[in-house]
């Protein structure tokens, strides 16, 4: 199968081959000719599939080659295709793509997102883009100041919905969606096809054609996994050691807090060990930097949080390590698809503390598989301690709850919910996602009084 055989032109084929890309991947072989047809899609694909190009690849076509595409790239034009994405760095690489595989086209696009300023996009949304890709909040602060036209899109794209709706967005979504042209195409793109994923396909699709392409889940075989037992007080020096016998060199670390992300980093810095984390919390450009040190290989250590890691694309990463699980078991499985991507290896660790163990046992139900456990010699747990619940470990919900989301498409205040409020909530032992702990009380969708109060940081 090649990129040619798909329905794609010249001018596209060859920005893809100089990408690096001889074939396409499942997703991609499915999903443009579907797109090019010109109906809906509704697709189940995860970060690692390809999707970004699924999507992008049919979408530089359809723009350049309609009857309205622009006769070079600096003339004035409406917006036509609008990317919907749940993060800034989710938007930023969508963007990316779109320059890439764009650039022997006659067009350009922009990106928008909050957290920084507004006026320069302001100034570029005036002139007009082909491709805008955009958080939600920060298209919908453009919208009511009419700084932005939406009346001439022609497709859309929902990126990650899944994740746009555990974050909240939902409403911002339908606000997006009322100022639509009713007469477009529409692709929605998500991991997990929950109830609400549904509603909204059932929603916002006109019959639309599906794909599904393997889950990351049944894929993880190529990523070698393992659990290392340890107290909680523990980790710390267990991952200094870990990372020193070995000699990792790029190791990216997830916790479940903010809070967790920056202590990490201290303590690592004390150990003469490069470390720097992202969240929420981070501006827009620590953020950069941090993921631009560590993408060309001066930082060794990356400290992310769950939703400030979505979407980042580092290709070859050989190490992940899981310093906090997950407390939805789903984001484990996105965590270890960072590393082992397109064919390579990479290893996947897990420092799980006695705290943890239903949330283990959850992400091995979900995975189907038992992980392999190792304990580490000088780090061997005490077989006498008892569990304690998750939100006592620093500093109690308080503490947890402070907005994870506040660092993405859009701030919520100092109490948005988020990954970090959901960890708070969930004492070690309780109901798993199946019981949508965003559902329930405290969790995000339930933050609604708080999204309105505190700074929206735009
Ligand atoms: P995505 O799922 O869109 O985040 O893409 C995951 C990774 O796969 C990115 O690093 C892409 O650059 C890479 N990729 C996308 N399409 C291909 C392809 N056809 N062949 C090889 N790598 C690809």
């Amino acid at each position: 199968m090649s990129f040619e055989t798909l329905g794609l032109s010249d001018a596209i084929v060859r920005a893809v081959k100089e990408a690096g890309y001889t074939s396409p991947t499942p997703i991609q072989a499915q999903a443009i000719p579907m797109v090019l047809t010109g109906g809906d899609l509704l697709a189940g694909a995860q970060t690692g599939t390809g999707k970004t190009a699924g999507f992008t690849l049919p979408l530089l076509q359809l723009l350049s080659l309609s009857k309205s595409a622009p006769a070079n790239r600096t003339a004035a034009r409406p917006v036509r295709a609008l990317v919907l994405t749940p993060t800034r760095e989710l938007a930023a690489q969508v963007e990316e793509s779109v320059r890439t595989y764009g650039k022997y086209t006659n067009l350009n696009s922009a990106v928008i997102f909050g957290g920084v300023g507004i006026n320069p996009q302001i100034k570029q949304l005036k002139h007009g883009v082909d491709i805008l890709v955009a958080t939600p909040g920060r298209l919908l602060d453009h919208i009511g100041q009419g700084t932005v036209d939406v009346s001439k899109i022609e497709i859309l794209v929902l990126d990650e919905a899944d994740r746009m709706l555990d974050m909240g967005f939902i409403h911002d979504i339908k606000k997006v969606l009322a100022v639509l042209p009713k007469q477009r195409q529409n692709l929605l793109f998500s991991a997990t096809f929950s109830d609400e994923i549904k509603a909204l396909a059932d929603k916002l699709l006109n019959s639309p054609q599906t794909i599904e392409v393997a889950r990351r889940n049944s894929t993880v075989e190529i990523i070698a996994q393992m659990i290392h037992p340890v107290d909680r007080d523990k980790k710390h020096p267990m991952l200094a050691h870990l990372i020193k016998s070995n000699s990792w060199e790029q190791v990216l670390v997830f916790t479940r807090t903010k809070h967790g992300a920056n202590k990490l980093v201290e303590q690592l810095g004390k150990d003469g060990i490069g470390a720097l984390a992202i969240h929420g919390n981070k501006s827009q450009a620590a953020r950069t930097r941090a993921l631009a040190e560590f993408k060309d290989g001066t930082l060794t250590v990356l400290v992310a949080t769950d939703i400030a890691a979505r979407g980042i694309d580092i290709d070859q990463l050989p190490h992940v390590v899981n310093y906090d699980l997950p407390n939805v078991p789903e984001d484990y499985v996105h965590r270890i698809g960072r590393t082992g991507r397109a064919g390579a290896t990479g290893e996947a660790v897990s420092l799980v503390c006695v705290d943890e163990h239903q949330m283990l046992k959850d992400i091995e139900k979900l995975i189907k598989q038992t992980l392999p456990r190792q304990v580490i010699p000088g780090f061997e747990p005490d077989p006498t301690a008892k569990p304690q619940p998750i939100q006592l470990r620093s500093g109690g919900p308080g503490h947890r709850n402070q907005g994870e989301r506040s660092g993405q498409g859009r701030s919520r205040g100092g109490n948005g919910g988020g990954a970090a409020a959901r960890s708070g909530q969930r004492p070690a032992g309780a109901a798993p996602r199946s019981g949508a702990p965003a559902r329930s009380g405290g969790g995000p969708r339930s933050a609604a009084p708080q999204r309105n109060g505190g700074g929206r940081g735009r």
